[in-house]
């Protein structure tokens, strides 16, 4: 036995999970949110018991000795050095990692270098690395990557018809991102497919942020998000894919510079943008329930951006075997689903239980023996995934 930490250090926050490994049990689990302020926020939940409290967390050296203090008090660990191992969730990984790699130096060396790729995410998770490391130095440290899983892609599938010179210059292609979530979801989805020879899954992760993958013998084939996360299809506050020239257009006609509309279009569009209601799905919902038509539109547009992907990668994968939906809204919104699901069910010939679809969190199958696909919920855990890495490391 073994215990064994999976972080996930943002700009503003750390999200952090503790498993006792190879049993995969969850020992505490917990957040610190609003680093960087006086008046930010700790919790944590152990053994059935939760606490959340509001205090300065000036840095994310201070979120680490809180995180360690926790446990310590509430006897989830009695000494640090239980901890043999930590997983750091890394956003981007470029064209260097295809797989997690033990957290060295030269590891290091290349996330700091993908900075520019992903501005806020890397460095942040570089913050984070480094004040694990200082409380806990003779650790194994383990990078997981979220664009790891996506590496297996072709050429034609990540390249960017765009001057061969910015792509090679500037390593501009498509990355994707929460590959550890759709690899999770990919091995789960696997006990649904006896059999099968040669697995075609599509694997949809909705959640606030969204993305959706095609899979084939367990490799990802294509993947909705590009360069960054703002790819692919519509999202909570994310445009998702655009014509490029709607950029340089908006711009003109605003006076705001690329960078003021690329924050909008990162922070201010998708549900939120349309609706004019909110990001969040279930006040989209409730407002499309009451008769707004903008939040009507923005449901309506949500629902084909992904019948789209779902079209396109049913014919990239030469068919398909699976259909996983999975993230906020994918495990929790019964009428998103259910929206979707009548979308595609005439071109994919699919035979939906929709008394079946009232799940919400809980791993559930919803087509019918004689849908010519088969469509499940399947909760995601990514830290799950990160733990199992790094602890495959830690017994190398
Ligand atoms: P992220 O991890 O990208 O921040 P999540 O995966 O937590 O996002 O997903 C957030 C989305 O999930 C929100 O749009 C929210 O409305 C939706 N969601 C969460 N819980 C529920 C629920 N019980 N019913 C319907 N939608 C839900």
């Amino acid at each position: 036995m073994a215990k064994v930490m999976a972080v996930n250090a943002g700009s503003s926050s750390l999200k952090f999970k503790l498993f006792e490994m190879p049993e995969e049990k969850v020992l505490c689990s917990g957040n610190a949110e609003r680093i960087g302020h006086e008046d930010a926020i700790f919790g944590m939940k152990w053994n059935g018991e939760s606490e959340k409290k509001v205090l300065p967390i000036l840095d994310h050296a201070r979120a680490v000795e809180l995180v360690v203090e926790a446990m310590l008090e509430k006897g989830i660990v009695k000494d640090m050095n239980e901890i043999v191992a930590v997983g750091h969730r890394i956003v981007q990984g470029g064209k260097y990692f295809s797989k997690s790699e033990l957290f060295n130096e030269d590891t290091e060396a290349k996330i700091e270098s993908l900075i520019p790729l992903a501005p806020l995410h890397n460095k942040a998770h570089l913050v984070g690395f480094r004040a694990f490391k200082k409380i806990l130095p003779n650790v194994t440290n383990v990078a997981v990557f979220d664009t790891a899983f996506h590496q297996s892609m072709e050429p034609e599938d990540y390249t960017f018809p765009i001057p061969k010179e910015f792509t090679e210059k500037y390593d501009c292609r498509r990355y994707g991102a929460h590959g550890t979530s759709h690899k999770y979801l990919s091995e789960m989805g696997l006990k649904y497919l006896p059999g099968v020879e040669h697995p075609r899954i599509i694997s949809c992760h909705i959640g606030s942020g969204a993305s959706i993958t095609a899979i084939k013998d367990g490799k990802c084939v294509a993947t909705s998000m590009g360069l960054t996360p703002l790819g692919g299809i519509m999202m909570g506050t994310r445009t998702g894919d655009l014509d490029p020239s709607v950029m340089n257009y908006l711009c003109k006609c605003t006076g705001k510079s690329v960078e003021e509309m690329y924050q909008i279009f990162n922070k201010q569009s998708g549900f939120q943008g349309v609706s004019t209601v909110s990001n969040d799905s279930r006040d989209v919902i409730a407002a499309a329930e009451a008769g707004n038509k903008d939040a009507q539109l923005s449901i309506r547009l949500f629902t084909r951006r992904i019948a789209d992907f779902i079209g396109q990668y049913y014919v990239r994968l030469g068919g398909a075997d699976l259909i996983i939906f999975s993230a906020g809204i994918g495990e929790n919104s019964i009428e998103s689903r259910e929206d979707i699901l009548k979308e595609i069910t005439p071109a994919l010939g699919l035979s939906i239980d929709y008394e079946a679809n009232k799940v919400r969190g809980k791993e559930a199958l919803l087509s019918k023996p004689d849908s010519k696909i088969k469509v499940v919920v399947i909760p995601t855990d990514e830290e799950v995934m990160i733990a199992r890495d790094t602890f495959a490391f830690y017994k190398k």
